[in-house]
């Protein structure tokens, strides 16, 4: 009797947990089928990323590699007066112009490495500084910020006037240091009205300063910023700020337009 009774104890017992396996099955297969829905298979990103060293990765345009400034010109035809250092730094040369490049950009990610000078001159914005002007026009500041007060939206990583960076991420004078820019163009209307502001977001020195802020016009040294309707691509430039305390340098810069 004690036999019988196992045994049919044993024959319930698979044949609920076969029930229950088959339920789970069809359950997991829906599941299954809802989640597949959701899989985007028809867009593949794809990109080499750079080695360690800092080398651009496979789908950017480079535009300083330490070798040659092709990729920029001077203002109004002026030949550029910026200089390659022995280790491949491109350093500004008091009154040298800016740099700008001949191609026009929009929406972009841009990485820049810069360096100040290792002998501090001057104080205050008159140290280190340079700028880096998104489409020619919205400058994310660079400036030599390590222990040099400074109005705060005209410090290293401000959008210049506009934006206090959250954090002050500077390195010491001397040291090489970058900004990861992630910029989103204005959008104008037919009649020149404005449709949507830039945005920018700026990591500095792979710390984040900017999160995906508002740029409310045109850098402005002295003015409120007003937008004017532009081209959706111009080219942007690296500040020559023109005086004696800014021997800025520049290695490794990259852009990936968006
Ligand atoms: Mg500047």
């Amino acid at each position: 009797m004690k036999k019988i009774i196992a045994s049919l104890l044993a024959l319930t017992c698979i044949t609920f947990t076969a029930h229950t396996q088959a339920k789970y099955k069809n359950y997991q297969d829906s599941i299954t089928a809802e989640a597949v829905k959701l899989e985007v298979w028809t867009t593949v990103p794809a990109v080499i990323p750079g080695a360690f060293t800092n080398e651009a990765p496979s789908d950017a345009i480079v535009l300083y590699n330490g070798k040659d400034f092709s990729a920029f010109h001077g203002r109004d035809g002026k030949k550029i007066g910026w200089k390659i250092d022995p280790d491949g730094a491109l350093t500004d040369v008091k009154g040298a112009g800016d740099l700008i490049t001949n191609q026009s950009f929009g929406d972009c990610q841009l990485h820049v490495e810069f360096r100040t000078p290792a002998i501090v001159k001057g104080e205050g914005q008159s140290r280190g500084n340079s700028g880096v002007y998104l489409m020619g026009l919205y400058e994310i500041q660079v400036l030599d910020s390590y222990k040099n007060p400074t109005y705060s939206n005209g410090q290293a990583a401000a959008v210049y006037k506009q934006h206090i960076p959250l954090v002050n991420a500077s390195r010491e004078p001397g040291q090489w240091q970058a900004y990861d820019i992630l910029f989103k163009a204005p959008v104008f209307k037919e009649n020149g009205s404005l449709d949507k502001p830039a945005t920018v977001t700026v990591l500095h020195n792979g710390v984040l300063v900017q999160n995906n802020v508002t740029i409310i016009g045109p850098t402005d040294w002295v003015r409120k910023p007003v937008y004017k309707k532009h081209e959706a691509k111009l080219p942007l430039f690296f500040q020559d700020h023109g005086d004696d305390g800014n021997p800025i340098s520049y290695r490794n810069i990259w852009i990936r337009p968006l």
